[in-house]
């Protein structure tokens, strides 16, 4: 028995150096390892589905437990080779930084709960905003991810916009647009007849002349558009929808416009990005996503609004039990601006990576992304049993193997996990399954690429009908 939950100090060191040690050894040794590996559900829960234990049990069975049950049967989103979905190659500082922010169990959610965590917040928030260009009078937070950020955005559209009332209104994006978007609409009460989801044009780019089409259509119907949202980076091909043109729509139709930066906006911090992005400066809303390419352990996410204190009237509700916490309005509070009360300290990550490693090692991680996907496809055009089917756009190559229909990628998809050297993933596109690397890993080798697309041919090969 142990009621009051503590261990002395040197347990405590003892236990934290090993959980060190043990993470040292895992990041360590990662580019020789596999990518990882999925569990059968019929073996693996059984084995951990049990009562917990009575008393506790020593750290010696506790480690073993979790080496053999729960560690291994991970994707690590981290390795080198992994190019599936949207990787996460996080960085130590970071993950330090995480432990601190566990360990002094931060209550970020007002001025009196962490006064310096939330000075430190606003501080790296006001880096994002400057990074993308945004007006003083922008801010935001940081949330869980993307589809938070997506979320919180939205939600704010629709009190300043509708004052919170839906009926009539409607919105538009392309059908590039990550699926976040939906499951936010559906949250915050918007039905399907509300939604245009607009057919991409041209390099699966928003459609404008059919999104002006569709707002002045809506317009005669009596219906009320009412925001249009545009990607920075779509999550299959990485393009980028036509920002400032959307945004001049935007404005002359009066029309608020959120920009999807989850998997892009990063880019800002790199002179491709900022060249290929610009006109992000210009939305009214933006959702971007730390713990995808700029290098954060999950969770991270944050939005940003062009006006901060549309994210306060949207979200402030002042209950009787946090007066203590409102009486001064120099002193932010941070649940003002979200949904969260209590909330972790996540800015805490960005800025103690920043501050390690420098800001001109995150903007040449994130060129070398850009180069990765490159070195991709110049590879991949020279193999004659692939065609790249879009060319290396903000990290992402999207190509397919000629003569092989949808079934071809399912086994291809097995073969890749059973033998663990790399991991690809399919998307669909204009109804023809592809393969889709994105390469935002800075410590992907040009070998690994080279590796990586020859392994593939090679598996291909043998996988083919
Ligand atoms: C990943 C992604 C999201 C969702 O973000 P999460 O952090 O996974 O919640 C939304 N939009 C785009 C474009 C993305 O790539």
């Amino acid at each position: 028995m142990n009621e009051k939950l503590e261990l002395p100090p040197a347990q405590m060191r003892e236990l934290g150096y090993r959980v060190v040690d043990r993470i040292v050894d895992h990041l360590a040794g990662l580019n020789g390892k596999a990518v990882g590996a999925k569990g059968d559900p019929a073996a693996l829960r059984p084995r951990l589905s049990e009562p917990p234990p009575r008393g506790g049990v020593p750290a010696e069975e506790i480690f073993s437990r979790l080496e053999r049950d729960v560690l291994p049967y991970i994707m690590n989103i981290c390795h080198p080779r992994f190019f599936a979905f949207v990787p996460g190659p996080s960085n130590f500082a970071s993950v330090m930084a995480d432990a601190l922010a566990s360990g002094f169990n931060v209550f970020n959610g007002s001025w009196l709960g962490g006064s310096g965590p939330a000075a430190l917040e606003l501080a790296v928030i006001d880096w994002f905003r400057e990074w993308c260009g945004f007006p003083e009078q922008a801010g935001g937070l940081f949330v869980s991810g993307g589809s938070m950020a997506n979320l919180t955005a939205l939600a704010a559209a629709r009190h300043a916009r509708l004052n919170d009332r839906t009926a009539g209104a409607v919105l538009y994006y392309s059908d590039q647009t990550h699926s976040s978007i939906d499951r936010a609409l559906r949250v915050i009460g918007f039905l399907p007849e509300q939604i245009r989801r607009l057919p991409a044009g041209g390099g699966f780019r928003l459609p404008l002349e059919a999104l002006a089409r569709a707002v002045a259509e809506d317009r005669r119907a009596g219906l009320r558009p009412f925001c249009v949202i545009a990607n920075a980076g779509t999550t299959n091909t990485g393009a980028i929808d036509p920002l400032a043109e959307t945004a001049a729509f935007c404005r002359a139709e009066d029309l608020w416009m959120h920009v999807d930066g989850a998997y892009g906006a990063a880019a800002m911090i790199s002179g491709r990005g900022k060249k290929l992005l610009a006109g992000i400066e210009l939305a009214d809303s933006l959702s971007f996503d730390p713990h995808k390419w700029l290098f954060q352990p999950v969770e991270c996410g944050c939005v940003l609004l062009r006006e901060a204190d549309l994210l306060k009237a949207a979200y402030r509700i002042m209950p009787e039990y946090l007066a203590d916490v409102h009486r001064n309005v120099a002193e932010l509070n941070p649940c003002d601006y979200g949904i969260q009360l209590t909330r972790g300290f996540r800015a805490l990550k960005v800025w103690m990576s920043m501050q390690f490693f420098g800001l001109e090692s995150f903007a040449a991680a994130v060129e070398r992304g850009f180069a990765l996907a490159e070195r991709a496809e110049a590879k991949l055009r020279a193999m004659p049993c692939w065609e790249v089917i879009t060319p290396a756009q903000m990290g992402i190559v999207t190509f397919a193997r000629r003569g092989a229909d949808h079934r071809f990628y399912a086994r291809l998809h097995e073969a890749m996990l059973r033998d663990g050297y790399a991991l690809a993933t399919s998307t669909v596109l204009n109804g023809k399954t592809v393969l889709r690397l994105c390469t935002i890993n800075p410590r992907t080798s040009d070998e690994d690429i080279e590796r990586t697309l020859d392994w593939l041919d090679a598996l291909a090969g043998l996988v083919s009908p």
